[in-house]
């Protein structure tokens, strides 16, 4: 039977469970079937996984997957595995397997059991892999969390640089599927170009969370009492607040606590015991607030998070964007509040001024988009999706009126009276 003869609704059911494809897949999944490069570029959430896990698993041969976290790549295999009775159908190879692993994983590659392999970059680069991958038949190569590319992504990892060297030595005409939630058109350009699929077929998904109100107010010395305020005003409701220092952490979680709310710290100097705990408290609804550092988030997924509250302004807008996106997954309301002073934009210039020139270069052109988000009297969804190459009509888009320079629109001269503070 052809590829395109396969139903992809019934492999999709039969593997997957699932009735619908979400979004953007089907089209993503009928172009890797075809052989294409493919570059897909969906929001967090969005399920670009099943993007190439399906095609991997109807496939001849075997898919290698790249990504950056090992404990990423085994939930995966194991989810893989709850969905396929053959057990080598998805393996990881990486350091810490000995040599009779190592040995179990060639010998299902080569049998054409394993439909999946992932691997982390620099596993990659070893000489016997990339030795006994020449050999076998390879499906595609995904690069998932591709960003992790470009130094303009907020993850950069060298070893990235080098898969398009290594896929030419493991094979001539290999398709490469890019994957990322990246959406800004810099990091892409930088993508496409370094894994040489500047030709791919590009799949975008739209980035707008039209749920998300967007807010910035100014930041002065009674920013503290603003948010016990606010978090008073929302009673009961979940809600997530970033702050830039472990300091500033555990002082406003003990200042909401003094003021009755049920709050708790969260950042990367507390124990792991602690942090899970302070992480379920929040999951099982004991708490309503975690205050945290930009520790707290990475896979957490907690539908009904109804405000996120930026008690100091982020390094960038995708960061803004990613922290924020943890408000309202359900759908239901997102406040998203960030507090603003220009000071707070010269203390993260200072802390960028010890490292390499290019870097601080780069940091200093994501703080500056910053700046202008915090200072603009215009649609601040639109601006964002802006920066994310997206057009936006601020007049008829979706979750138009979303944000306080719309339902409350600045006057001229206070806008200016801003820019002076
Ligand atoms: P991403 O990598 O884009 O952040 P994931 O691949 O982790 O997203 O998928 C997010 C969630 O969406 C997962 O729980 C996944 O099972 C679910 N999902 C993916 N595709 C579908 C689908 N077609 N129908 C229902 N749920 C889906
Ligand atoms: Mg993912």
């Amino acid at each position: 039977m052809g590829l395109t003869e396969i139903d992809l609704h019934k492999e999709l059911k039969r593997y997957f469970g699932f009735s619908q494809f979400k979004g953007l897949q089907e089209e993503v999944i009928t172009s890797i079937v075809k052989g294409n490069d493919t570059f897909v570029v969906m929001p967090t959430g969005g399920g670009k996984s099943l993007c190439y896990q399906l095609p991997a698993l109807i496939s001849d041969g075997t898919a290698i997957v790249v990504s950056p976290l090992i404990a990423l790549m085994k939930n995966q295999v194991d989810a893989i595995r709850g969905i396929s009775s053959e057990h080598g159908v998805a393996h990881v190879l990486n350091s810490s397997l000995n040599k009779t692993e190592v040995n179990q994983v060639k010998s299902d590659i080569r049998n054409g059991i394993t439909k999946l392999l992932y691997v982390a970059p620099e596993s990659l680069t070893k000489e016997d892999y990339v030795d006994f991958l020449r050999n076998q038949k390879i499906s595609f190569l995904a690069v998932d969390e591709a960003h992790c590319i470009s130094e303009w992504g907020h993850d950069f990892r060298p070893e990235y640089r080098n898969l398009r060297h290594i896929l030419k030595r493991i094979g001539d005409n290999i398709p490469v599927i890019g994957l990322t939630a990246t959406a800004t058109p810099k990091v892409q350009e930088d993508i496409l170009k370094n894994l040489g699929i500047t030709d791919a077929k590009t799949f975008k998904a739209s980035f707008n969370r039209p749920n998300l109100y967007y807010e910035v107010r100014p930041k002065t010395k009674n920013v503290d009492a603003d948010i016990i305020r606010f978090v008073k005003q929302n009673e009961g409701k979940s809600g997530i607040i970033y702050c830039l220092s472990r300091k500033k952490v555990e002082e406003l979680a003990q200042t909401l606590q003094v003021n009755g709310i049920k709050a708790v710290p969260y950042h990367a100097g507390l124990d792991a015991k602690t942090r899970s705990k302070h992480q379920d408290m929040f999951l099982m609804e004991d708490i309503d607030v975690v205050v945290a550092t930009i520790a707290f988030g990475m896979g957490i997924d907690k539908p009904d998070v109804r405000f996120v509250i930026h008690h100091d302004i982020p390094k960038s807008i995708e960061s803004y964007y990613q922290e924020t996106g943890r408000a309202g997954r359900d759908g239901g309301e997102g406040h998203c509040l960030a507090f603003y002073s220009y000071k707070d934009i010269e203390k993260l210039e200072k802390f960028m001024s010890g490292k390499p020139v290019a870097e601080q270069e780069i940091g200093h052109a994501l703080l500056q988009e910053v700046v202008a988000y915090a200072e603009t009297s215009v649609s601040r969804r639109k601006f964002i999706l802006h920066y994310f190459g997206e057009e936006f009509d601020s007049d008829t888009g979706e979750g138009a009126s979303m944000d306080d320079n719309v339902s409350n629109p600045k006057k001229q001269h206070e806008a200016k009276d801003d820019l002076e503070l």
